[in-house]
């Protein structure tokens, strides 16, 4: 019987023979030639706090972007999930001081720990020790599954009436979300279930990218499916077994069941996906009736 090792490195060899069949990506060069510029010009301790800053903070707003635009296009109300809620000024202001609170005062202090953190796992930053886009979209994916386990059952224990109110009820403060209301959260669900988001990086983290990358996934997924549109052709519905925009604004309009983040599995296992697959068969009846 083959030992683990050996199953390991003749798995690391076939995709080693596969990537060598590959075509170059042309990215990777313009790619090389920043990251090598960066890693001259800046510190470890730089790139890893205030780049992780920027990186964090660049991407939220831009993936907030598109839908924030949506408001303003009819042509893109087709797609708005709860119709009967617009999104309001005063509602996106709220949100947008709360959430620059939160990023300030809350995210920096830990993203200030990301250096010591790799400096602590010898995390490397060169380029040579990077892993290649399919490995780390390998491991974007392991995080969030470990991710959206955290999210289920913390979030569920977070629905628990006695705690509801404390800490919870401040991101249900909108039931028709939208992208920027992602982080929108009391300080505690802040850590809380920000906590799922560092497992995966301590089981996977073998490069800084990894860091870059699953927060820019994890802010993909979660502006999405906070959106509050459900628009064709997203190309997250061709990750297996994605929930979507739908799934998470039926939480936010009805409270209960659909507690998991990324994943449909962990609702169905427990059963508590029922009211939304009710909502959903009902909808498709007043449909039917409506075209009869
Ligand atoms: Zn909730
Ligand atoms: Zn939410």
């Amino acid at each position: 019987m083959a030992s683990n090792e050996s199953v390991l490195s003749s798995a690391y060899l076939a995709v080693e023979y596969i990537d060598s069949l590959l075509p170059d990506n042309p990215l990777q060069l313009p790619f090389k030639y920043a990251w090598t510029y960066m890693l001259d010009n800046y510190t470890k301790f730089q790139i890893a706090t205030w780049g992780s800053l920027i990186v964090h903070e660049a991407i939220y707003f831009l993936f907030c972007l598109p839908g924030f635009l949506f408001q303003f296009l009819p042509f893109m109300q087709r797609f708005k999930i709860q119709q009967d809620r617009p999104e309001t000024w005063e509602g996106q202001w709220r949100c947008f001081k709360m959430l620059l609170f939160n990023h300030f005062f809350i995210q920096l202090p830990l993203i200030c720990g990301t250096y010591y953190f790799t400096e602590f796992f010898s995390i490397p930053y060169d380029w040579d020790n990077m892993p290649r886009w399919y490995l780390l979209l390998a491991q974007c994916f392991g995080c969030a599954v470990i991710e959206d386990t955290w999210h289920y059952f913390l979030h569920r224990l977070l629905h628990h009436k006695r705690i509801y109110k404390y800490i919870h009820k401040v991101h249900h403060e909108f039931a028709s979300p939208f992208g920027m209301q992602a982080e929108y959260a009391h300080p505690l669900e802040t850590l809380i279930l920000g906590t799922g988001f560092f497992i995966g990086i301590m089981v996977f983290c073998n490069h800084v990218i990894l860091l870059w990358a699953w927060v820019t996934f994890r802010l993909l997924e979660t502006i999405d499916v906070h959106s509050g549109y459900d628009i064709p052709l997203n190309p997250l519905h061709l990750i297996p077994f994605y929930a979507g925009a739908r799934f998470h604004d039926f939480h936010h309009m009805n409270f209960v069941g659909n507690y998991a983040s990324t994943f449909t599995w962990w609702d169905k296992l427990f059963n508590t996906d029922s009211q939304y697959n009710n909502f959903k068969t009902k909808g498709k009846t007043q449909e039917v009736k409506k075209t009869k």
